[in-house]
């Protein structure tokens, strides 16, 4: 017989560190062993023990398609067949870009990398070199991939220096990285008043989607806009999972603010590795080697990775596929909350475009310390009760969740179904 999860688990503990390859899949927030995936189709993922599970992760967000789309597969096997990688340019990389460059309000370059972090670490090297300042703003609770000086999180009050969260950045390093509150206007405004000279850039989720999903209060985006340009502060919208995701031209198309440059990631790679850097062209013209800002990486712009781009950002640019998938959402997150209220469960729910959050407490939800303040046993036996009945959700509270094009309102009213049971047994 072949190995179930847990023993695939115990077997990949021994070489990889906690047994995965990225720490929120080892299922260490809500206990057990994470099931180990076999393949994947549609809005269905396969375990080894030939277990299915309606998805709604979707790889963390790219899948926005659903699994195994046929024309994206179609559109990587057939480069494929023409070499994997060559380490020099190709056409499709000026498809890809030209693609991005159309659809995002406020690209007009772009560079292509391997991963968010990439991404986001590179856009912050930029808008150091081209305002020659080195500190940088980023919200408590907001995540933009792992490079050292974005993994800090909240020092006590407005204006104090960051901490590294991570044994491993440098407390020098860290220093230059300032926490303030999501969607708190006036704390960015406090801060820039007397340290403006000193800040390159704010890097902000336009829609939080590392704490759960925390949509911007009206006005916000629009408040960090204003003070960015006020103290000649570069914007830096992390689009990585907005982008492509809560409207075609990702949180700036949907809310109508423009940031100076935007990380992308997830959607734009199609579920194939591609992160992306792209704003204004002065700021662009600055990279290596139209300019002088390092930046490289030897799979960037991969083949097969833009191939699966430029097909997913094709087959999400046909009319009415945003409204389509936000209705799906709505139907799920509000048929959630009904089921909720009359089970007498608190939630806060969320939801933007293709994506959403339910938080454990009564809304509302509008910054990291509220969605701290959620009922993580309630959650957890949601979690559980949920796995149970074949729905694969995020497996923490601070996780935004997706829904695919591949979801239909049969897979929604099953969810909901298991949603009716697992509330009821929460009182
Ligand atoms: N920024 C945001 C907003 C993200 O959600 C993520 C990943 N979840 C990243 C950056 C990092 O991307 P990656 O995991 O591809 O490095």
């Amino acid at each position: 017989m072949s190995a179930d999860s847990s023993q695939l688990f115990e077997r990949a503990r021994r070489v990889i560190p906690g047994g995965v390859n990225s720490p929120v899949r080892a299922f260490r927030a809500v206990g057990g062993h994470p099931p180990f995936i076999q393949s994947a189709s549609g809005p269905f993922i396969t375990d080894v023990s030939g277990k299915r599970y309606l998805d709604y992760v979707g790889s963390w967000g790219p899948m926005i398609l659903g699994h195994a789309h046929p024309e994206v597969l179609k559109a990587v096997c057939d480069v494929a067949q023409g070499g994997t990688s060559f380490g020099a340019p190709t056409e499709a990389e000026i498809r890809l870009a030209e693609m991005v460059v159309d659809l995002v309000p406020s690209v007009e370059m772009v560079r292509m990398v391997s991963s968010g972090t990439e991404a986001t670490m590179s856009a912050i090297r930029l808008a150091r070199a081209a305002t020659k300042r080195d500190d940088i703003i980023k919200f408590d609770g907001g995540y933009h991939g792992h490079s050292d000086g974005l993994l800090v999180k909240a020092g006590s009050g407005a204006a104090t220096f960051g901490e590294p969260d991570s044994p491993g950045v440098p407390a020098d390093y860290a220093r230059h990285t300032i926490t303030l509150p999501y969607n708190d206007g006036s704390a960015v405004d406090a801060y820039l008043e007397q340290n403006g000279h000193n800040v390159a850039a704010i890097i902000v989720e336009p829609v939080a989607g590392n704490m759960g999903c925390v949509p911007p209060i009206p006005g916000y985006l629009e408040r960090l806009r204003e003070a960015c340009t006020r103290h000649g502060v570069v914007l830096i919208f992390d689009e990585v999972m907005t982008g492509f995701r809560v409207a075609l031209g990702g949180a700036q198309a949907h809310y109508g603010v423009t940031p100076d440059l935007t990380t992308m990631g997830k959607v734009i790679g199609g579920g194939l590795p591609v992160g992306a850097f792209g704003g204004k062209r002065e700021l662009m013209e600055l990279i290596s080697p139209a300019g002088p800002v390092y930046q490289a990486g030897t799979l960037s712009g991969n083949p097969l990775a833009m191939a699966a781009g430029i097909k997913t950002l094709e087959l999400i640019s046909v009319p009415g596929f945003f409204e389509e998938l936000s209705a799906k959402v709505a139907f799920l997150v509000d048929g959630i909350v009904g089921i909720a209220a009359k089970a007498d469960v608190a939630i806060a729910a969320s939801r933007v475009g293709g994506m959403f959050g339910l938080f454990f407490r009564e809304g509302p939800v509008h910054n990291f310390a509220q969605a701290q303040g959620s009922d993580l046993t309630r959650f957890n036996a949601w979690f559980q009760g949920m796995l149970a009945r074949g729905q694969y959700l995020a497996p923490s509270q601070f996780e935004a969740g997706f829904v695919s094009a591949a979801h239909t309102q049969a897979h929604l009213e099953q969810t909901l179904a298991a949603a009716t049971e697992v509330l009821s047994g929460l009182k």
